[in-house]
């Protein structure tokens, strides 16, 4: 295929999002967005300067002074810069899990997240993934995944996940992380998880992500 691609892709938690994203990415040699990394950026900022949760005008003030940025995408991953500092392992520790769908409510700061995120598309070749990619924004993206898979299968890959990085975590509480992340992410007023209406869902639940990418490439070829 000649012409590039904005690819949006959304879902719930551990319904196989970035680990899709980024085999596209490096197959297709297109860039990866990692949104979810941007509001967990913010969380960890607010965490360090013990700005409250609450907090709507501070958490914003973070959100619109931040700098964030991605290495390029090779196989052993990429990395995550925050005001230019490494953040890629200390976005992804329990405490930020259990923050972040609340700094994401935050109408301010998705405001200056979405900006970013938008710049960040502008020539095309890139698969972004996150909740509201489809719905609000890269809403005139060629082609829009929307991933699911059972709660079962999405707690046991994160559980396979932390494992292969030698971390101990029960099961249970993986499967309380995502399903209250899921809610709160589903309910907010502010661009919630949702499908958009022209999204094609895909329920990844007894497919390997090998499989997922062979759909996506298919319904590329489709665009
Ligand atoms: O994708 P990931 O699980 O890393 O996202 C972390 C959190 O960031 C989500 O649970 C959600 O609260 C928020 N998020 C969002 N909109 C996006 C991407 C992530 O609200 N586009």
């Amino acid at each position: 295929m000649d012409r590039k691609l904005v690819i949006a892709i959304d879902g719930p938690a551990g319904a196989g999002k970035s680990t899709t994203a980024k085999e596209l990415a490096l197959d297709l040699n297109y860039r990866y967005i990692d949104t979810g990394a941007m509001y967990r950026a913010i969380t960890l900022l607010a965490l360090e300067n013990d700005i409250s949760m609450e907090d709507e005008d501070g958490l914003t003030r973070l959100a619109e002074e931040a700098e964030i940025s991605f290495t390029p995408l090779t196989r052993d991953g990429n990395t995550v810069y925050l005001n230019k500092r490494d953040v890629t392992d200390a976005i992804r520790t329990s405490l930020v899990n259990n923050n972040v769908s609340f700094v994401a409510k935050v109408a301010g700061v998705r405001h200056a997240l979405v900006s970013k995120q938008r710049e960040m598309a502008q020539n095309g070749g890139v698969i972004m993934d996150g909740r509201d990619i489809g719905t609000v924004v890269l809403p005139e993206a060629d082609l829009k995944i929307f991933l699911t898979a059972s709660l079962k299968t999405r707690t046991q890959r994160r559980l396979d996940e932390l494992q292969d990085k030698g971390e101990v975590v029960e099961y249970d509480t993986i499967k309380d992380n995502l399903e209250t992340r899921d809610s709160i992410d589903s309910c907010r007023d502010v661009a919630p998880l949702k499908k958009a209406n022209d999204a094609i869902g895909i329920d990844t639940t007894g497919m390997t992500i090998k499989e997922v990418v062979t759909r996506i490439i298919q319904l590329m070829q489709g665009v």
